[in-house]
């Protein structure tokens, strides 16, 4: 995986790039990342010592969103872009595939608490099928 591959939030504020390699990428359907992102929310996973933040360290915010983990958001335009474990104790952080400048070569990768998917999700697999 690219070296160089960068990203940013809605506004611009936070902007990051990766210096490693992608671990895993994961699109998640558990019901907290559907409140917080609108939808189930694909990430990259990566080493916190690979995760550069360029800009915007002031505006970005953790939301401790149950006891195991935290969410990173941009307090300006609120954009979904980071996941981590509270006890960090393997240093990696998750990033928002959204989040990241095209073109690239990212996938979601496999789909994880598809238990949880909402019902609309169903019905959008059901209409791209037509
Ligand atoms: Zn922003
Ligand atoms: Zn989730």
């Amino acid at each position: 995986m690219s070296a160089s591959l960068k990203g940013q939030c809605l506004c611009g504020d936070i902007k990051f790039r990766l210096d490693g390699p992608i671990i895993r990428s994961a699109a998640c359907h558990c019901k907290q990342c559907q409140r917080w992102a609108g939808n189930y929310w694909p990430s990259a996973s990566v080493s916190q010592d690979h995760l550069v933040l360029v800009t915007g360290s002031e505006s970005l915010a953790w939301y401790e969103s149950s006891d195991k983990a935290e969410r990173g958001f941009c307090i300006i335009c609120g954009s979904s872009l980071f996941w981590r474990l509270l006890d960090n104790k393997e240093n990696w952080v998750a990033v928002a595939l959204g989040a990241f400048n095209t073109p690239n070569e990212l996938n979601e990768g496999k789909h994880i608490h598809t238990d949880s998917a909402g019902d609309y999700y169903n019905q959008i697999n059901t209409y791209s099928e037509d």
